[in-house]
């Protein structure tokens, strides 16, 4: 099958087009500055060649035709005609307390998403949008609707319910409901793939540091537990976003400071982690630079930074009674040798070894850099968040055409392994 993956954000729309059931991609890229001046499109085909142009797009629907356009072009595309698109899979945000696994897109699914909106305001209009723009540009092919949270939907209700009345949990849904899913889910069976052990039997506890950045515990491969709550912007230290701090200081400041709701909102979701404690940027390589040439902001948000990630090290260890393997994934996680190091000192208690050599050398790979006698495995693995979403529309799409004995046959099979 081959399968169109789409990522629709605010002003961007990131693609991937696979094949399965060899599950190669063909070609990848996006289209930025949606609505802007200055739209462009990057185009990157698996033999290497590249394309960069000027597009003029105003709205998600003529930046996926531009996508698709690129896609059958003589000179840079991978397909000759569209129709030769089967699938269209698409990552949205949120998909709340009801959308708890990936789905074929119909619209009843559609008004379902629609209802989440408020959830995720930032995310799932665009992702919508993306889905709509692929309805009108691709009409009757199926599309599959992958959902950020899904993965962490076995959370126990200890771990999702915040200690607020709890009416308002029931009655606007505010809880725990984590994100990165498609990561989380990918890295933990590479993770057990690459260790060599059954995933159904390991405790797994994933790192996903990029610019946002989570952790999930995942015992016997269900997420049992994540950083991110309500929004992406508990849990851990991020390139702007602050993590986990005291709720008081968001009354405190908006009082001394005069803010509206949107300024603080504003503040700690744009100004603030490494951006915002050493005032001199949110991307990590920039921070570990002036921070080994000795700024000391830029040496307080490193560790303040690292000592965030091995706190919910020694927590999500306490909640699965233990640890087997620990992955670092994610820009920062699968390159910098100084976040990892730093992030696991001091847990030799766990039974956490790294071997410094293996762990400076192993950048932009999968690798095990794990101390010969480490009881926990440490892994670093290159995340593949659109290769779970190609994969998932590839299952549901298949389904489609087959008979209904097949799929009864099928579900019993699935859920006699499960149990
Ligand atoms: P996103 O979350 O937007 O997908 P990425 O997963 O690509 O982002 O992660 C971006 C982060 O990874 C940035 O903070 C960047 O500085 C960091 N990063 C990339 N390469 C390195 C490196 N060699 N060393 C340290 N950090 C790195």
């Amino acid at each position: 099958m081959r399968i169109l993956v789409i990522n629709s954000g605010s002003s961007s729309v990131k693609y991937k087009f696979f094949v399965t059931p060899d599950n190669v991609s063909l070609a990848e890229g996006q289209v930025e500055r949606i609505g802007l001046s200055g739209s462009m499109l990057h185009h990157k085909r698996a033999d290497g060649d590249r394309v960069r142009v000027g597009v003029d797009v105003t709205d998600h629907s003529q930046a996926i035709d531009a996508v698709i356009a690129v896609l059958i072009s003589p000179n840079h595309g991978v397909i000759s005609d569209k129709s030769e698109i089967d699938a269209v899979g698409h990552r949205i945000a949120h998909g709340g307390e009801s959308l708890t696994a990936s789905v074929l897109v119909t619209p009843e699914i559609r008004k379902e998403i629609e209802n989440c909106i408020e959830l995720a305001p930032l995310h799932n209009p665009h992702n919508l949008r993306g889905i709509d723009a692929c309805a009108e540009l691709l009409p009757g092919v199926p599309q599959v609707a992958v959902f950020d949270t899904a993965f962490h939907h076995t959370m126990p209700p200890h771990a999702y319910v915040y200690a607020l009345p709890y009416v308002l949990y029931r009655r606007y849904g505010l809880r725990r409901y984590g994100f990165h899913g498609p990561s989380h889910y990918y890295v933990a069976h590479r993770a057990a793939e690459i260790v060599g052990r059954d995933l159904e039997k390991l405790k797994v506890i994933t790192c996903h540091l990029g610019n946002g950045c989570s952790m999930a515990a995942v015992r016997h491969g269900k997420s049992v537990d994540t950083s991110m709550g309500f929004t992406p912007l508990e849990g851990l230290v991020m390139g702007t976003r602050c993590g986990d701090i005291d709720p008081a200081v968001v009354p405190y400041i908006m009082g001394k400071e005069r803010l509206m709701v949107s300024e603080v909102n504003a503040m700690l979701n744009k100004h603030s982690g490494l951006a915002g404690i050493s005032g001199i940027s949110s991307d990590m390589r920039e921070i570990e630079e002036q921070a080994l040439a000795g700024n000391e902001r830029a040496g307080l948000a490193l560790d303040i930074f690292c000592y965030r990630v091995r706190k919910y090290l020694g927590a999500y260890a306490a909640v699965m009674g233990g640890v087997d393997v620990i992955v670092f994934t994610g820009g920062i996680g699968v390159n910098s040798p100084i976040v990892r190091r730093m992030s696991l000192d001091g847990l030799g208690f766990l039974g956490v070894g790294l071997d410094d050599g293996l762990n400076e050398q192993s950048t932009g790979r999968d690798a095990d850099i794990s101390a010969a006698d480490s009881k926990v495995r440490v892994l670093a693995i290159l995340t593949n968040e659109e290769l779970v979403i190609a994969l998932d529309t590839d299952r549901i799409v298949g389904n489609l055409n087959k008979p209904e004995d097949e799929l009864h046959a099928q579900d019993h099979q699935e859920r006699g392994a499960d149990a």
